[in-house]
């Protein structure tokens, strides 16, 4: 048996509950063995000791929207275009490894040129490369003429959309991403916020097929009516959700579909750092987010913690901006951490990741002091545990 990692002595939060308890964490092989009373494991002789009194620890937290790709300037698709597919690579793999040094140990990359997101998430989980675990869209499945056309597959009816699907899984992708209306930023000539893209036929095929295969499902839907039709279709997390009417929030509570809003991203664009189109389009939207974020959460819906990082004005990481934001528009603290950590988890369809349990997945943050009380604690990780190792930032 390697020797464990016992965290002793620190207040534990696993993720759900109201407040954090003191107990020691036992890790052995990467995996949660034990969580104890405080001060109450037992090590062997090999075994490693880190005294946390005054430290909290935490599940690793998880970004549910980031682009890996992109490299949060102003306009990183123009980057993208200019660097190609090698310098892309090796600076979307730049990216990954900025995760874990800020407590980030899973994101969910939700589109991305060529198949790089892929390719770097088996890179994760073979070991080449430093980086959190990686759910990847891969490609994502569009309407010809439809949002992020330089990393989209057009398909065009149901039959289409589910080749799209299959073409995601054969890939590798470990969730399927899709765009039910236009967008802010991107590279569409002319379109719109509140137009919507792929039909309900369409969504209810996609979704049908990616959860034949395993897979959930992400769809960027800011306008009311792509909005409606991508809940009634059974996408798993709308992704924006800008317009937000009364009878779809409704019908996301009844259904648990949850909303992954990336409030900071729009309010980053809203105040300059994108290109023209993009920031007038924003400002024309940020206030009515607000107020549909805020009226979902009051109604119950689940909210996940993603940040389109990569997009304009978000680096890579950026989660406790956002975190930050969520709480700014309605969540309580304790909404707040569970939305990047066992919330994001049951969304990914991976509870164990947002969760501290026995059996759970060693993937902790350990702060210094309490992050109920501060959240900007979160900001800077006392240490980040992965893989049976203690790093300290
Ligand atoms: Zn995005």
């Amino acid at each position: 048996m390697a020797p464990a990692l016992i965290l002793r002595d620190g207040r534990v939060w696993d993720g759900l509950a109201t407040e954090p308890r003191p107990a020691d964490v036992v890790c052995e092989d990467g995996v949660v063995r034990e969580v104890t009373g405080p001060r109450a494991a037992r090590p062997g002789p090999e075994d490693l000791e880190v005294d946390l009194a005054g430290c909290t620890v935490l599940p690793g937290l998880i970004d549910c929207h980031v682009h890996l790709v992109w490299d949060g300037s102003p306009d990183p698709a123009t980057h993208v275009d200019q660097d190609g597919e090698q310098l892309t690579t090796v600076r979307a793999a730049e990216h990954a490894r900025a995760y874990l040094p800020a407590g980030i140990t899973t994101v969910r990359d939700l589109g991305g040129n060529w198949d790089i997101a892929v390719t770097l998430a088996r890179a994760v989980d073979r070991g080449h490369l430093d980086g959190p675990t990686i759910v990847a869209a891969g490609q994502t499945v569009i309407m010809t003429g439809g949002h992020d056309p330089f990393w989209g597959i057009p398909c065009d009816g149901p039959d289409e959309v589910v080749r799209g699907v299959r073409g995601q899984v054969a890939k590798g992708a470990g969730v399927i991403k899709t765009a039910a209306t236009g967008g802010v930023y991107g590279q569409t000539h002319g379109e719109e916020v509140g137009a919507s893209e792929l039909t309900y036929e369409e969504l209810a095929a996609l979704a049908h097929e990616a959860h034949r295969r395993g897979r959930r499902v992400a769809a960027h839907a800011l306008g009311e009516e792509g909005v409606r039709n991508a809940v009634r279709a059974g996408i798993d997390t709308i992704e924006h959700g800008v317009f937000l009417a009364d009878d779809v929030i409704e019908d996301m509570v009844r259904r648990g579909t949850v909303l992954c809003p990336t409030a900071e991203v729009y309010r980053r664009i809203a105040d300059g750092q994108a290109p023209d189109y993009a920031v007038r389009k924003a400002r024309d939207v940020v206030e009515a987010h607000r107020r549909s974020v805020t009226r979902a959460i009051e109604a119950g819906v689940p909210v996940i913690a993603g940040t389109d990082a990569g997009a304009p004005g978000m680096a890579h990481p950026s989660l406790v901006d956002e975190i930050t934001t969520l709480r700014d528009y309605g969540l309580s603290t304790l909404q707040a951490l569970r939305a990047a950590t066992s919330t994001a988890a049951d969304a990914l369809g991976r509870p164990a990741a947002g969760r501290v349990y026995p059996g759970s997945p060693a993937d902790l943050l350990l702060v210094d002091g309490d992050p109920f009380t501060d959240l900007a604690l979160l900001r800077r990780p006392w240490g980040v545990v992965r893989h049976q190792k203690l790093r300290r930032s």
